[in-house]
């Protein structure tokens, strides 16, 4: 964390980080510290921890997913809601090209190749021929989700040469943006992409889009990347689709359980590439998220509403923010 960031939380005061193993721990650290903000990442902020205090003012979420958060509880005790927006953007974006680059290139199983000794010959008669690379350039990228990270992927992918389309039923065609990106349906997405890559934030809506069905549409050659959330992707459907070779493979991030369980099949994929749930977590996005949480949770101290606010219009319905107050 930067000096800056740090100074800021010295300063803050008044907070509670829910670093904890189990409910039943945070809301003794909420009976103990009775703060007015809690800061959490993953850790799930209940309606019942919530009630545990009654100065509580603000959830500020460590990042960028708020899915851990019981939002609509918050809602109904006048509680803020707000999370990083954009603070870890550009290294999730990043993260998620490199996956993409490492499956099109086979950097992982080619590593691998490399270093257990198997490069005995010149030749490239040695290497299986499904492990050569591909190129991107050409190819079809398909963006589920065009909101901060999959515009930055976008951009990204055009310097690689890739076309790009995208769905996402919030977005007009009209919207700039997109500056030329075509916007289809899921399906057609689905069917026409070389590269899919997701990027939603997980709710009602979201949770389990990409199931059997969606990956049938994928075309054989076909690779799915998910840094967003877990459960979006019906793992088990995505297990099948790669057993019976039914998409080429996967590079994901996230996972329907974290960390994921020794005895996953995803572990045992030559073309599945998988990281530790880090796309967000470069140096420099670190620093800003830090930024970025005191700077939201010291508003929320002042007395002032957080920029990241993620409950305005629900606040606003329950009578609880009017114009730029809380009641
Ligand atoms: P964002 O809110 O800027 O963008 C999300 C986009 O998804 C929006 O444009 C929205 O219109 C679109 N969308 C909503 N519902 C949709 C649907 N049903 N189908 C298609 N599109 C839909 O969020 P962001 O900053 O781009 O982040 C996206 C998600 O990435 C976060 O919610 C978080 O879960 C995840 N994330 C992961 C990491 C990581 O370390 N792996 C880090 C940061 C964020």
């Amino acid at each position: 964390m930067t000096a800056e960031a740090l100074e800021k939380f010295r300063n803050a005061g008044d907070f509670i980080w829910a670093d904890c193993r189990n409910e039943y721990e945070l809301i003794q650290k909420i009976r103990e510290n009775n703060p007015r903000i809690i800061i959490s990442e993953y850790f799930q902020i209940s309606e019942k921890a919530m009630a545990t205090s009654e100065s509580l003012r603000g959830v500020v979420a460590w990042g960028v997913g708020y899915d851990h958060v019981d939002v609509e509880a918050a809602s109904k005790r006048g509680i803020y809601v707000a999370n990083t927006r954009g603070s870890n953007a550009e290294s999730v974006a990043e993260h998620a090209f490199s996956l993409i680059l490492a499956l099109s290139r086979r950097i992982v199983v080619l590593d691998n190749f490399v270093k257990t000794g198997r490069w005995s010959t010149r030749e490239e008669s040695g290497i299986p021929s499904s492990w050569f690379p591909v190129d991107l350039y050409g190819k079809i990228l398909g963006i589920i989700g065009f909101g901060a990270i999959g515009s930055r992927v976008a951009r990204i992918a055009s310097g690689f040469g890739m076309r790009i389309i995208v769905f996402d039923p919030y977005l007009t065609t009209q919207d700039p943006r997109l500056n030329g990106i075509q916007l289809v349906g899921l399906k057609q997405l689905l069917k026409e992409s070389d590269f899919v890559t997701v990027h939603v934030s997980l709710n009602k809506e979201t949770r389990g889009m990409i199931g059997e069905k969606e990956l049938n549409l994928m075309k054989h050659t076909a690779y799915l990347i998910n840094t967003s959330r877990g459960p979006v992707v019906d793992e088990g459907a995505l297990v099948a689709a790669i057993t019976k070779g039914k998409i080429a493979g996967a590079g994901l991030d996230v996972f329907e359980n974290e960390p994921i369980e020794p005895d996953n099949p995803l572990l045992g994929f030559d073309n599945v590439v998988l990281s530790p749930h880090i796309a967000g977590g470069s140096v420099e996005a670190l620093n800003a998220t830090a930024l970025t949480v005191s700077e939201e949770a010291i508003r929320i101290l002042n007395g002032q509403v957080p920029k990241n606010l993620v409950n305005k219009s629900e606040l606003e319905k329950n009578g609880y923010l009017v114009g730029n107050s809380l009641k």
